[in-house]
């Protein structure tokens, strides 16, 4: 019936989603101020909801996840300082190494030894060493914890297991910084408040720009000093923004969606199961995120995208993302076509 390439389905990321009539209305009905001089009300609004979601005594919306990082990383660095971090984090991999360049501090990745994307309590200690080395040696100040895990496949780190490892930091002597970028996915599919994934750490950073379909934004979350002191790193790095207020509505709205991000974690299942049964070496996804071993990523991808299916390589696999702008009848169609490749 149809000539021509079908449309494609996009699943290189849940950063693609774009917002829908609801989030714009919201956007364009925003009460604003100039949110550098004194205050953005909007923004105000969007930063106390979300310091309350991630239980932390505040927030600040940045313009995006990785000046979020870099904020908090600055502040809790210095030079001379090393930080730890599960291998593949996105502060070690996909922030330019401005954790080491603009905050300062010397990375040292950490083994996936308790599972997908998260090290055991024995690892991050190890790594610590001793809290007061001789002068001349790096000192070990800050760990920083990824939940869901992208380069893990959105691997998710249990609560427990979040306790364990904070708790090891602690007696180390270390800050604990979590990139919760994705932490809204992880709550969905434990069922849990996002505040739950969040206890005993220093800052978390969260993105509304992802799954939950905000255009733009983050936040950065702390206690009421750490906020002031990142408020005035967000002013260097040129990410104070005046009448933010009509971004800030659309994180909002992103908000309220946080359950809604069950059904990306369906359709992540399904296509699991899907590909599975075409023969593909999948794992068995925990959120939104899908990895596949292929012999050939850059293959693997031009095929797809001959097929009107898009992904991006991830961790020298190929990552399929399942967000809000792919529906269920989305999956079953890349099903289909990749069945036609097959026969
Ligand atoms: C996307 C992402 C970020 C950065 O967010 P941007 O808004 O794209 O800068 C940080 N950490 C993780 C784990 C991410 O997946």
């Amino acid at each position: 019936m149809t000539s021509g390439p079908p449309a494609p389905i996009d699943l290189r990321s849940d950063t693609i989603t774009t917002p829908d009539d609801a989030m714009r209305t919201a956007m364009s009905g925003a009460e604003v101020g100039d949110n550098v001089i004194d205050s953005d009300p909007t923004i105000v609004s969007l930063e106390e909801r979300a310091a309350d979601m991630l239980g932390m005594e505040a927030a600040l919306w940045t313009p995006s996840g990785t000046m979020a990082n870099l904020i908090a990383l600055s502040l809790h660095l210095q030079r001379g300082d090393r930080f730890l971090a599960p291998r593949g984090a996105h502060v070690l991999t996909n922030e330019l190494g401005s954790a080491a360049w603009l905050a300062g501090g010397m990375p040292d990745p950490l083994d996936h030894d308790a599972g997908p994307g998260r090290p055991t309590p024995a690892t991050v200690r190890a790594a610590a060493g001793p809290p007061n080395g001789p002068y001349y040696t790096l000192r070990t100040t800050l760990l920083s914890l990824e939940n869901t895990h992208n380069a893990a496949g959105g691997a998710i780190t249990p609560p427990e297991e979040h306790a364990q490892l904070v708790a090891t930091a602690r007696d180390c002597g270390l800050n604990v910084h979590l990139d919760g970028a994705r932490l809204w996915n992880a709550a969905a599919a434990l069922d849990l408040p996002p505040a739950a994934l969040t206890v005993g750490v220093d800052s978390v950073s969260a993105c509304l720009s992802k799954g939950l379909g905000a255009p733009v934004g983050s936040v950065v979350a702390g206690d009421a000093e750490f906020v002031e002191r990142a408020r005035r790193m967000r002013q260097m790095l040129g990410g104070g923004v005046r009448q933010g207020g009509v971004l800030a509505a659309a994180g909002l709205v992103a908000l309220d969606r946080v359950e809604e991000l069950e059904r990306d974690h369906a359709n992540a299942r399904a296509l699991a199961a899907g590909l599975g049964e075409l023969g593909w070496d999948v794992e068995a996804p925990r959120t939104n995120i899908l990895l596949a071993a292929v012999p050939d990523v850059a293959l693997a991808l031009e095929r797809l995208r001959s097929k009107g299916i898009l992904a991006l390589p991830m961790a020298g696999k190929v990552r399929f993302v399942l967000h809000r702008d792919v529906s269920d009848d989305d999956v079953e169609e890349a099903l289909r076509r990749l069945k036609e490749e097959r026969g």
